[in-house]
């Protein structure tokens, strides 16, 4: 039997762990892939936060002149079959989480060493 490609960035399995604070995605083709939902916020795809970081990069004290996002999870939903929405804490629920762009930025040492600055996209 085989999986295409784009079934491969399909979640089997989605939970928030609150205690973590932590989003962990079980895969189809059986990798599991865990982001601290700190990183998920601060990655955030939405135009408003894009926009911010690059203001932010051209102005780095404006990084501390407001409180820091929420990483609190109230509400995740799925987007179609292809990326899931999360409602923070502080009503901010932008941001739409393409399957393939988290799948591509999995923070395990096997996929890219460390947490990347931004969702990457598939490649
Ligand atoms: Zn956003
Ligand atoms: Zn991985």
């Amino acid at each position: 039997m085989s999986i295409s490609s784009s079934k491969q960035h399909h979640p089997v399995d989605l939970t928030i762990n609150r205690s973590a604070s932590t989003l962990e995605i079980e895969w189809v083709d059986g990798h599991k892939s865990c982001y601290r939902l700190a990183w998920v916020r601060k990655v955030c795809p939405c135009a408003s936060c894009l926009d911010e970081r690059r203001q932010a990069e051209s102005d780095p004290l404006r990084l501390m002149s407001g409180p820091l996002p929420s990483a609190v999870v109230e509400d995740a939903e799925f987007v179609g079959n292809y990326a899931v929405r999360f409602t923070w804490a502080d009503g901010h629920a932008n941001g739409i989480y393409g399957f393939a762009n988290l799948r591509a930025s999995c923070p395990c040492s096997e996929c890219n060493q460390s947490e990347p600055d931004a969702l990457l996209s598939a490649s």
